[in-house]
């Protein structure tokens, strides 16, 4: 029995999608063998759930849903206060702790061979810290992007020819991960509140009620304002507005001084991390 466990997380984004797919494309021998698996915060949008499923299907192969120890309502509960930038327990919770748990166990059961692990960084962006820093030295990261000069192009290129293309929530957001998340810009959020409002009032009943911890000093989901002022009819139309002069600048820019493509006008993952958003 071979004691090599390869492993990819897949974030729901588009990148670690379109590195299973080179995966399956051009390294079907590691394909074979390697598990995906999806870190579930059990706070994703449902159109990442949507994608995932997609994924399997086109993959032919199933995604494992690696479970929180604690739902994030429960955790709230504990904290008493929304996790934030300087205070990001919620990927620690949510993801860190139970993939690191989860990788554990399966270099214990592989008889402590191998653990590869596969990271979609792709070659045009700055190389991040990845999952050693963790101290996980039995993890050997792999890096197929990078090493094969992947670019962003590349990667939605891959999605296509996949035919798998983006996710639905490509339509009007740029990010995987939870939908409260703190990451987001305030554009985001006005789409949350017009698309899953449902959401956006749960986001806000944790930023109302359950955000009372007296030893933090108290922060909402998003640094400027609170949700409720966020939706109000003035501030709306503002943050629409900045949006739209932001695209339009980013579109002259972009001509003016790159390749000209529209895709180098977004700029997804800033700010972000390898689990959440890759
Ligand atoms: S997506 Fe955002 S809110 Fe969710 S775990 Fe990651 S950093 Fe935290």
């Amino acid at each position: 029995m071979s004691n090599e466990y390869h492993i990819l997380s897949l974030s729901g984004g588009k990148d670690s999608t379109a590195l299973a797919f080179f995966i399956k494309d051009k390294m079907p021998e590691i394909h074979e063998k390697i598990e995906y698996v999806f870190c579930d915060t059990e706070q994703e949008l449902p159109e990442t759930y949507d994608y995932l499923n997609k994924i399997e299907v086109f993959l032919n192969k199933p995604i494992t849903r690696i479970k929180p120890y604690i739902g994030f309502d429960h955790l709230m509960q504990i904290y008493k206060y929304l996790p934030s930038v300087n205070r990001r327990w919620c990927t620690v919770e949510l993801k860190t702790k139970p993939f690191r748990k989860y990788v554990y166990d399966k270099f214990q059961s592989n008889g402590e061979g191998s653990v590869n692990l596969y990271i979609g960084i792709r070659a045009d962006e700055p190389q991040r810290a990845g999952y050693n820093k963790y101290g996980d030295n039995y993890i050997q990261e792999n890096y197929p992007f990078f090493d094969n000069g992947i670019r962003r192009q590349d990667v939605l290129d891959i999605l296509e020819q996949a035919g798998i293309g983006l996710p639905e929530y490509y339509k009007w957001s740029r990010r995987s991960g939870c939908y409260f998340c703190f990451f987001q810009p305030k554009i985001n959020w006005i789409r949350l509140f017009e698309i899953h409002p449902d959401l956006f009032f749960k986001a806000k009943e944790f930023e109302d009620k359950k955000n009372i911890n007296p030893d933090f000093p108290k922060v909402h989901w998003n640094m400027e304002m609170t949700l409720e002022e966020m939706i109000l009819p003035e501030n709306i139309k503002k943050i629409k507005e900045d949006y739209q002069k932001l695209q339009k600048k980013k579109v002259q820019n972009c001509v003016k001084s790159h390749s000209g493509k529209l895709i180098d006008m977004f700029d997804d993952n800033e700010n972000t991390c390898l689990f959440c958003h890759l």
